[in-house]
């Protein structure tokens, strides 16, 4: 059975969108078809007409440092969508600037997935635990959607509408990269995630968090966690609770309780129950709170 019918590799964005939205049946974005190839080999999602395979656009392929365009004077770590994880793994920018996301990226899949499967194809697939999307969330970035009425940036949870289903228009739009902001002084990020033993894919439960610390103070935190209910999850109630803290037991377990009464978790048959994600969730904090403190 043939899946599509087409395969264009754009050389630019402009060209990506125009093989989009010129295709005479349905098109969609490729980039690494880790996921999307899968699913149209297994018939879980319709036969298409065109794939655009945006690897080797230039502008979606880079890592690099821009100036912000609002603050000439402020940069901001651009990773292109078409970017892959074993790229991330190795770049300096991202180890200067995002050490969550190496850690996530670096536990995608084995080597084949990570050389091949592109942080956007991550992203855009719009699945609660993926695992490069939890340490995009707990790094504050910021997502560039490329359309033919031109480019926006818009914050990365705005992307969500439920598992599997983002907001973007498959046939007239793409992800062109993430804009994280770079790493201040006493700044600092981890990832952690629990996998079963024999699991190839989506973790039971991970976890990233992003801290500043002020002497023995945490003076700002984002937490991200996934799958904690249909979306990606900010546990806004918990970051609450350590701002202007020292980590010590008893903050900590203020800081769980919050978590715990802000996040929607299920049990899955294939992956876990409810309580022994309920249990993970002491574990991920404690440890990647841990862990970014010490780094910062
Ligand atoms: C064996 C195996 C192990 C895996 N392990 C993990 C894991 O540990 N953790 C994890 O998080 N994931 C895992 N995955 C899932 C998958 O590899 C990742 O989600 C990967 O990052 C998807 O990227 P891709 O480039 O292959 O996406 P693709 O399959 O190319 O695309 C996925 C979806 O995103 C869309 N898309 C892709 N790029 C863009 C873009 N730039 N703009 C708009 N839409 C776009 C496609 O149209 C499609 O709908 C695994 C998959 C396999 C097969």
């Amino acid at each position: 059975m043939t899946h599509w019918q087409n395969y264009h590799l754009a050389r630019s964005i402009p060209d990506a969108l125009q093989a989009l939205t010129t295709a005479p049946g349905p098109a969609r974005i490729v980039g690494g078809g880790t996921d999307l190839l899968l699913d149209l080999q297994q018939g879980r999602h319709p036969p298409v007409h065109t794939l655009v395979d945006v690897t080797a656009v230039p502008e979606m392929t880079v890592i690099e440092i821009r100036a912000d365009r609002r603050d000439a004077s402020a940069g901001r770590l651009y990773i292109g969508a078409g970017v892959t994880h074993s790229q991330i793994v190795a770049s300096p920018f991202v180890a200067a600037h995002a050490q969550a996301l190496i850690e996530a990226c670096g536990l995608v899949g084995g080597p084949q997935v990570r050389n091949t499967a592109t942080l956007g194809g991550n992203v855009a697939h719009a699945l609660p635990a993926a695992d490069g999307a939890i340490a995009l969330l707990a790094l504050n970035a910021t997502v560039e959607i490329a359309s033919p009425e031109g480019t926006r940036r818009a914050p990365l949870i705005d992307l969500y509408r439920g598992p599997g289903r983002s907001s973007l228009e498959p046939q007239r739009e793409l992800l062109t990269g993430f804009y994280l902001p770079l790493r201040g002084g006493r700044q600092a990020s981890a990832f952690r995630r629990v996998m079963r033993p024999q699991g190839v894919a989506l973790p039971i439960l991970n976890m990233a968090c992003w801290l500043e610390r002020i002497g023995d103070v945490i003076s700002d935190v984002r937490i991200a966690i996934g799958p904690a209910s249909p979306l990606p999850v900010r546990a806004k109630s918990a970051e609450s609770t350590l701002r202007g803290k020292s980590p010590d037991s008893e903050t900590l377990a203020a800081a769980l309780a919050a978590l715990l009464s802000e996040v929607h978790l299920r049990t899955s048959p294939h992956r876990a129950t409810a309580e022994y994600r309920r249990h993970l969730c002491s574990v991920l904090l404690e440890d990647t709170l841990q862990s970014a403190w010490e780094r910062a």
